[in-house]
């Protein structure tokens, strides 16, 4: 993966870039997946569409509940909600499978509806008013 901050390739596991000395999660100038610049308060990576936000904080505040809605309903079969929450796998395997056929993109659209869903942390996705 690549800093967020300096754009410079880290390892996965790395805790800090050795380039720049911060967290490589921590800045929001370039998308740790793909290195594409990045808007600093993107959501998802325009180019590649994995999410950006939530990924550097320890503690993990939830993903935004509409977002991941709206994700899931208009691109849910390329998997781009399961990016955005963090289920990286499963988001790949339902990009190639087009969403499991649209079937399994259906009941993750349901889950989410009734608020069930959770991301890659284990934390239920959050509801702003
Ligand atoms: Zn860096
Ligand atoms: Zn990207």
């Amino acid at each position: 993966m690549y800093c967020r901050n300096c754009g410079n390739e880290v390892s996965e596991k790395a805790i800090m870039c050795v380039a720049c000395g911060t967290p490589p999660l921590a800045g929001d100038k370039y998308c740790y997946n793909c290195k594409a610049d990045t808007a600093p308060n993107a959501t998802i990576c325009m180019k590649c569409g994995v999410g950006l936000k939530g990924q550097s904080s320890v503690n993990g505040d939830g993903k935004d509940w509409l977002t991941t809605l709206l994700l899931c309903f208009f691109l849910g079969g390329f998997g781009i909600h399961r990016f955005y929450t963090g289920h990286t796998t499963i988001g790949v395997i339902q990009l190639l499978t087009l969403g499991g056929c649209g079937i399994w993109t259906l009941v993750d659209f349901i889950f989410i509806l009734v608020d069930n869903f959770k991301d890659a942390k284990g934390n239920k996705l959050v509801k702003k008013n």
